[in-house]
């Protein structure tokens, strides 16, 4: 069979592709602890099931239009201006498949061949990936634990070329756990200034998921160039529907047009009854919001202390999302050539599933998820210092 070029050049999702490993070893039998999707454990909240009921009930089951049911836009024009600062209507919105898919239509309806944007890493697996699909290229702005993974104004300004489309922000991140406080935010705006045409992509999937700093709105610390800035949001995370895929995209009206013109002549609209769901996620009660965060930083502090613990293991205390991402480079060497072959050895002697640095262009590194119960955070963690030790 012959397959198309442009697959040749995708890396498949390496953070799927270790949950998939852990599923089948598991499937087989093996006791296998999995830290490595980033998926919360809890079930979707009862509200949001029974919103799903009732709009099952009430003949919810028809097409609707591409860029998503009227209320569920307008829903979330407002909860995104309540956080962003911004003055978004329903016709900014665009719901789509997971916040993977607004990505993807985004770039797709905004790269030509060889526009550049720029993306801090360590990063999310998918986003050089979904840049390189739409034809884009990757230019990625290193950061370094030493400075808890902040850049600042010089060190993305010299990146800044004249194909440079945009700027890709995830505060939370996924893979470090970093916020980026106003200071950098400041950077990026002084940066967006200089620059006209500059955008900036902000996805805040995480942005409820914080302990104990302030998330800040890249808009609204920026407000001159907040019609710039293109928000990227969804549902999976704070509200544990992964399985619902629903994510939204909002921005200037054009951009959002041309995202409809892309998503109708490929998925039509995302599922109704989702979109239903998402609706009573976003506009009804927060409080599982709440017991689900306070569970996550009970975690975040087991997994934090105890892979600190492990000799020469270096680590950035994350401040939000539901991830620790450990140096292990310490231990890549001899026999264990890399992360690959570290995440690898940890599946195999301590029956453990992480997911290599490499995925997050952090080579020695290795990403762990505390979405998953404390019992297993303290199991998995004793499992991996054990499995170190005996390296
Ligand atoms: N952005 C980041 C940073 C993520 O970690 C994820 C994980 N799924 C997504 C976007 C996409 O989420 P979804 O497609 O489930 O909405
Ligand atoms: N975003 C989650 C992760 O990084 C889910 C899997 C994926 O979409 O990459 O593990």
């Amino acid at each position: 069979m012959k397959i198309a070029d442009r697959v040749a050049r995708i890396q498949p999702s390496l953070t799927l592709a270790v949950s998939a490993k852990a599923a089948k070893l598991r499937a087989q039998g093996v006791d296998v602890i999995a830290f490595g999707v980033g998926e919360p454990d809890f079930d979707t909240p009862d509200n949001i099931k029974e919103a799903a009921i009732a709009a099952l009930a009430r003949g919810v089951g028809k097409y609707t239009p591409v860029s998503g049911t009227a209320d569920l836009r307008k829903a979330v024009a407002e909860e995104l201006n309540a956080a962003h600062g911004t003055k978004h209507g329903a016709e900014n919105v665009i719901v789509s498949v997971g916040a993977k898919h607004s990505l993807f239509n985004l770039f797709m309806a905004l790269l030509d061949d060889g526009d550049e944007v720029i993306i801090p890493s360590p990063c999310w697996v998918s986003y050089p990936e979904i840049v390189a699909m739409a034809g884009g290229t990757p230019v990625i702005l290193q950061t370094r634990p030493e400075d808890r993974y902040a850049f600042d104004h010089a060190a993305l300004a010299r990146l800044v070329t004249p194909r440079t489309r945009a700027i890709m922000l995830n505060s939370p991140c996924n893979p470090t756990g970093t916020v980026y406080g106003k200071e950098t935010l400041r950077a990026i705006g002084r940066v967006m200034a200089a620059n006209p045409n500059l955008l900036a992509i902000t996805d805040d999937i995480y942005r409820r998921l914080v302990y104990g700093v302030e998330w800040h709105s890249v808009a609204k610390v920026n407000p001159e160039v907040a019609d710039r800035v293109i928000l990227v949001d969804g549902v999976s995370k704070s509200y544990a529907m992964t399985g619902w895929r629903i994510g939204f995209c909002a921005g200037p009206k054009e951009l959002v047009k041309a995202m409809d013109t892309l998503q109708g002549q490929s998925t039509t609209n995302p599922s109704a009854v989702a979109q239903a769901a998402a609706l009573a996620a976003i506009t009804g009660p927060q409080d599982s919001v709440a017991l689900m965060n306070a569970e996550f930083d009970r975690r975040r502090k087991v997994m934090f202390e105890r892979l600190r613990a492990i000799p020469q293991v270096k680590l950035v205390e994350p401040e939000g999302a539901f991830y620790c991402f450990p140096d292990f480079s310490a231990y890549c060497t001899g026999k264990i050539k890399d992360d690959v072959a570290l995440a690898e050895y940890l599946l195999e002697k301590g029956r453990v599933a992480v997911v290599p640095g490499t995925g997050f262009l952090a080579p020695g590194f290795a990403r762990l998820s505390y979405a998953t119960s404390m019992k297993l955070v303290e199991e998995g963690t004793a499992r991996i210092a054990q499995a170190l030790k005996e390296l």
